[in-house]
């Protein structure tokens, strides 16, 4: 017997829910690349998300996921033998940092803890120490998805500056943007990127990286470039070479509604929606803790970021609990990553989610603690809830 008819409810941390009308905004012919009209799309989905990092710099759109932006980043800035500086907070970080090394980049991580933010006191030292400036990029992950760790950029940047260091500071904002507040230069973010299919709503298959002046100037000696991701190939007028051949036309009508979206909600209350319901799954998490089998994976409330939250399971194997969730109930939770594989879940709340997408989940999540006699405290929903009162007033 299963509850669980109807959409299927995805709590993974991406792809994460398209909204209908994205969906339907790719539902039309292809159109002729070389229209008047697809060429204006482009420049108008260029710059908005120039907007939406907060850059003067100029974006490129790239038929790639979020793995295909880690290697353009690279490509354009870097070259063969070049010294890196990847700041761990979680997988993704150490990720981005091995496609470096693959490509011929001499990497160092500075060792973090999966259970806590980047301390930017310790890049500062770090980079205090590199007195001969051989690191040439600073790697960092905004938000890490497999932790649900938040890392404070500003204060990242603040330390590169502060230690006098001109290394590049590019930052990974795959599951932030378009959630949680991002200013590439007032930052003093070199190159930041993103993909379309977290908080951005869309279909996987777009990468997105923007450029900031330094990281111009860097491209004209990188000597990693490709004919695929180069910028300068890209930059041309030619509509054409902006994707290096045929564009992705319905991922582009598709990201144009999703941006649209974006601007009529309006960005504060979209970051502030994000807030919100993050908090309500955080009281709910909470609350179950007080059972000693589930926990928090970040131990300071502050680092705990608003688009997923992972939940660790002391000596507890998530795995039927994911599938209760999923099989009974329609709920897709995220599964341990990295380090936390088999020994933690993960709740997305990040894009096209709301309070009854929230709340439901956690009612399952904790249906699912229920039936499957997983201590936990009882009434994480209603505590839940009770956060969205007192937050949400008529
Ligand atoms: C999902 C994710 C990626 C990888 O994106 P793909 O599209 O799966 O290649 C990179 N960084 C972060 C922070 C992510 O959340």
């Amino acid at each position: 017997m299963t509850i669980r008819a109807g959409r299927e409810f995805l709590a993974i941390p991406g792809p994460t829910t398209i909204p209908d009308e994205v969906l339907r905004a790719m539902h039309r012919p292809a159109v002729d690349m070389y229209s008047p009209s697809l060429i204006a799309l482009t420049d108008s989905l260029l710059h908005d998300l120039s907007r939406l990092f907060v850059t003067a710099g100029r974006s490129y759109i790239y038929i790639g996921n979020g793995h295909g932006a880690w290697e353009a980043a690279l490509t354009n800035v870097l070259s063969r033998g070049d010294k890196i500086l990847v700041l761990e907070s979680g997988r993704f970080a150490l990720d981005w940092g091995n496609a470096a090394a693959l490509l011929g980049v001499e990497v160092e991580v500075l060792r973090g803890d999966w259970r806590r933010a980047i301390r930017p006191a310790e890049v500062e030292a770090r980079l205090r120490n590199d007195t001969g400036n051989t690191f040439k990029a600073v790697l960092a992950v905004h938000i890490d998805t497999s932790s649900g760790v938040i890392n404070d950029i500003v204060a990242i940047g603040e330390a590169i500056n502060a230690a006098h260091h001109d290394a590049l500071f590019m930052v990974d904002t795959v599951a932030s943007l378009g959630c949680v507040p991002f200013a590439m230069d007032a930052w003093h973010v070199d190159v930041a990127l993103s993909a379309s299919q977290k908080g951005l709503m869309a279909p996987p298959g777009l990468a997105f990286v923007a450029a900031g002046d330094r990281a111009r100037w860097a491209h004209q000696k990188a000597g990693l470039r490709t004919p695929y991701w180069d910028w300068t190939a890209r930059d041309g007028e030619t509509h054409y070479h902006k994707y290096a051949g045929t564009p992705p036309e319905h991922l582009m009508f598709a990201l144009r509604r999703a941006l649209d979206m974006l601007s009529e909600e309006g960005l504060d209350n979209v970051f502030l929606r994000h807030r919100l319901l993050a908090e309500a799954v955080r009281r709910a998490v909470d609350v179950w803790q007080q059972g000693g089998v589930v926990e928090f994976n970040i131990v300071d409330p502050k680092e705990r970021c608003d688009t997923v939250t992972t939940v660790l399971m002391n000596n507890c194997d998530p795995g039927p609990l994911q599938a209760y969730c999923n099989g009974k109930c329609g709920v897709v939770l995220g599964a341990g990553f990295g380090q936390m594989r088999g020994r933690a879940f993960r709740i997305a709340h990040m894009g096209h989610i709301n309070a009854p997408m929230v709340l439901g989940t956690l009612g399952v999540v904790e249906l699912g603690l229920g039936a499957l006699g997983i201590a936990h405290g009882e009434g994480g929903v209603q505590a839940a809830i009770g956060w969205l009162k007192e937050n949400v007033r008529p």
